[in-house]
């Protein structure tokens, strides 16, 4: 009898999603991994099984499609599977001024990082508060702490994601169910090189131990996560900063 409880991760394909996986395989989560790159899901799929003997689907999905999320939903009822826990990973960035990005590239940036992560929450809480149990790990940003001139859509989407993810925090206290906000700073993953975006040289960390942040902060219970110290004494810092330095830092980073 399999009695494995099951996560759903969507950016499984590389990153913090990727690790976030091997990290639930390890502690014995059967995966449905979500990403549009079907070979490195079926890679990692075959990572999985055979070093942890779990369970994996992989679903191949663009969640720029607004029928993606129902369709996934769709897929797992489908396989009769129940999601334990649902991580909404998938995101990405895009460098420039707000001006200089043609108006679907920006939308598409919020359809991925905050609808799509919106629209996954809606249609699995439900299931979750019904049974009284459950988790959800938002995938925020030390971005959604202040606006971000040269990356303006993706900051206030991310601030989004914090709002969101602790308002429903709140409103799931006492249902059985966690809500879950992880905020990375600097990590290596494709992030930065698909962003366009200028890598500072120092203050990176590596994306396997954002993501033990994030599992540990999940089984905690936690509401939100700032990833390493270095950040959360960052994030103490902003409002004692004026906000037009913090403006100006934020242009320079
Ligand atoms: P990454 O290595 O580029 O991974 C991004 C993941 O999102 C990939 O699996 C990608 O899969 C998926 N994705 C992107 N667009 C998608 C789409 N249209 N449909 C479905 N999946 C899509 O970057 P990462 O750093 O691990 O990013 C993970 C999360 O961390 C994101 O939400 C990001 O905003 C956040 N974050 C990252 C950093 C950082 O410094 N790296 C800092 C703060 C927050 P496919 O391309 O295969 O679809």
């Amino acid at each position: 009898m399999h009695t494995h409880p099951t996560a759903l991760v969507t950016g499984a394909s590389s990153g913090i999603g990727r690790e976030l996986c091997r990290i639930c395989a390890l502690e014995g989560w059967d995966l449905v991994i979500v990403a549009r790159r079907t070979e490195r899901l079926v890679a990692l799929k075959k990572e999985l099984e055979d070093a942890h003997h779990v369970a994996v689907h992989h679903i191949t999905a663009d969640l720029l499609d607004p029928n993606t999320p129902g369709r996934i939903k769709q897929e797992t009822d489908r396989l009769g599977i129940t999601v334990d826990l649902l991580v909404n990973d998938a995101g990405y960035g895009a460098y420039g001024d707000f001006t200089a990005h043609a108006w679907e590239d920006l939308e598409g940036m919020v359809r991925v990082n905050l609808l799509a992560l919106m629209h996954l929450t809606h249609l699995y809480l439900p299931p979750m508060i019904a049974q009284k149990h459950g988790r959800i790990l938002n995938i925020g940003s030390m971005a959604g702490y202040l606006p971000g001139p040269s990356a303006a859509v993706y900051h206030a989407g991310k601030a989004a994601v914090i709002s969101f993810s602790e308002a429903l925090w709140e409103e799931t206290r006492k249902s059985g169910v966690t809500v879950t906000c992880l905020n990375p700073g600097l990590t290596k993953t494709e992030f930065h090189e698909r962003a366009h975006a200028p890598a500072p040289a120092v203050g990176w960390m590596s994306a396997t131990r954002v993501a033990e942040i994030g599992y540990a902060a999940v089984m905690r219970n936690k509401r939100v996560v700032d990833a390493g110290l270095g950040n959360t004494l960052l994030v103490r810092l902003f409002p004692f900063i004026p906000r037009r330095w913090l403006l100006w830092g934020a242009r320079m980073g």
